[in-house]
């Protein structure tokens, strides 16, 4: 241990505070730096409140980036059991579901910010609140944090700082333009975790609709990928699970300023000729009922004027009227009805962000600058997003362990 190995961390959410244990328990003097007027407001607002604080199956497939392989090493160094050691070393017990999300046995993300509090401050580490660091310099000396008020000079620094989803929690895109005033390339930042916006007439009338549904995202005409949750039809587009999960790639897509299409099966239980079936022995026993009243025994009642509207037929019509075309033309809309996706609900409501610091002049090893000597990344600020299930909170612990370890060396 070195008495003059100073460390400071910049950002006190899930890998500040994994990297300031660390590397005090390795017998460094670190200070955190908070410009919130509290520590770890992610952790507090996480998963409803719940805090899916990890995952106990991960590999490097669950992320995105330019290179998800880089986030391999430090997710080998902190597995599922060795951050459950971890966790009871700092009082806090979790409960894991059959899926491997896990979260604090109390249901509480209050539970995780406490067991993290007391023990960097056992650790002797210093936090401060209210300090925005405005910028970051090295000279001789060291590194000097700059903060509104006053400077100081450390041996080290970990950039912490996170990504811009959710500013309303006091992110910020400060870790990058401190990482850029090094000369560390910044790869273009885009909402994840997020829901998305439509281009339509008809998403806002159905606004409440929430139903379970196979949704399949399409990029520039091409399917991208399949997911069965819950959608959500909303004023402004569509949310739920189902499109949480698609948001990555529908986000990055946009970016790109490729065309993003939503293709939406509201019935995915049934395959296509069983569904024919259904129909027309449902149709044959009620012939003179209206096509509206028979179809709300399948589907959300406000979703099928909408879908009769775009077939062009009556929903106030007896079924008896419509003919084999007509059905056939609704099942297929039934299970392939197309959205193009025109923006996501932005930053403000993301979970998490794609882009952030380039992960190729980092050290996966030791989570090191390769550019510059002492200066540290971890968690969200770095090019790395992980799918929902625990994973970002997975990554920001991984990385910040790993980082704190060396840092207190
Ligand atoms: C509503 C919501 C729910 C989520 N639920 C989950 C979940 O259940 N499971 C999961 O795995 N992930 C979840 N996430 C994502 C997860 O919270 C993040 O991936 C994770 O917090 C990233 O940790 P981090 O330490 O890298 O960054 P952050 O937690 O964002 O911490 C960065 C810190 O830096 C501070 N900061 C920024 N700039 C400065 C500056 N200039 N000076 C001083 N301080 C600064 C910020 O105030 C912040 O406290 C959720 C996110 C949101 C918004």
């Amino acid at each position: 241990m070195s008495p003059s190995n100073k460390v400071a961390i910049i950002g006190s959410g899930a890998a500040g505070l994994m990297a300031a244990l660390a590397a005090a328990r390795a017998g460094a003097d670190v200070t955190i730096y908070e410009h919130n007027n509290s520590v770890g407001k992610k952790i507090l607002a996480s998963g409803n409140g719940r805090c899916n604080i990890i995952n106990t199956t991960v590999s490097s497939k669950d992320y995105a980036g330019v290179d998800p392989s880089f986030t391999a090493y430090a997710l080998q160094q902190l597995t599922f059991q060795a951050f459950e050691t971890l966790m009871h070393s700092i009082g806090l017990l979790l409960e894991c579901k059959s899926d491997g999300r896990c979260y604090p046995l109390s249901n509480e993300a209050k539970a995780v910010l406490i067991a993290f509090k007391n023990a960097v401050t056992d650790a002797g580490v210093k936090i401060l609140t209210e300090k925005k660091v405005t910028a970051l310099t090295k000279e001789k000396k060291g590194f000097i944090v700059h903060c509104e008020d006053e400077k100081s000079v450390y041996d080290k620094v970990l950039i912490a700082t996170g990504s811009q989803a959710a500013p309303q929690l006091g992110a910020t895109d400060d870790g990058y333009r401190f990482a850029h005033s090094f000369g560390h390339k910044i790869i273009s930042q885009y909402p994840s975790l997020v829901q998305l916006h439509l281009n339509s007439k008809i998403h806002h009338k159905m606004a409440g609709v929430k139903t379970f549904a196979e949704v399949t995202l399409v990029i520039d005409n091409k399917p991208l990928t399949k997911v069965k949750g819950d959608i959500l039809f909303a004023s402004y587009g569509i949310s739920g699970l189902a499109i949480l999960d698609i948001s990555q790639n529908a986000s990055y897509a946009l970016m790109k300023k490729q065309r993003v299409t939503l293709e939406i099966n509201l019935l995915p239980h049934f395959d296509t000729q069983t569904l024919g079936v259904t129909l027309e022995k449902l149709f044959d026993d009620v012939p003179n009922r209206p096509i509206e009243t028979v179809l709300s025994t399948l589907l959300p009642t406000k979703t099928i004027v909408y879908l009769c509207e775009e077939i062009a037929v009556n929903p106030l019509k007896a079924v008896s009227s419509l003919s084999e075309k007509e059905i056939q033309k609704l099942i297929h809309l039934i299970q392939n009805w197309k959205f193009e996706v025109n923006g996501t609900h932005g930053f403000k409501h993301a979970e998490v962000s794609g882009g952030g610091v380039a992960t190729e002049q980092i050290n996966d090893k030791t989570m090191e600058s390769k550019l510059i000597s002492g200066l540290y990344f971890a968690g969200e600020v770095l090019d790395i997003v992980g799918r929902r299930g625990g994973y970002n909170f997975n990554f920001a612990w991984a990385s910040g362990m790993i980082a704190g370890k060396e840092m207190g060396k």
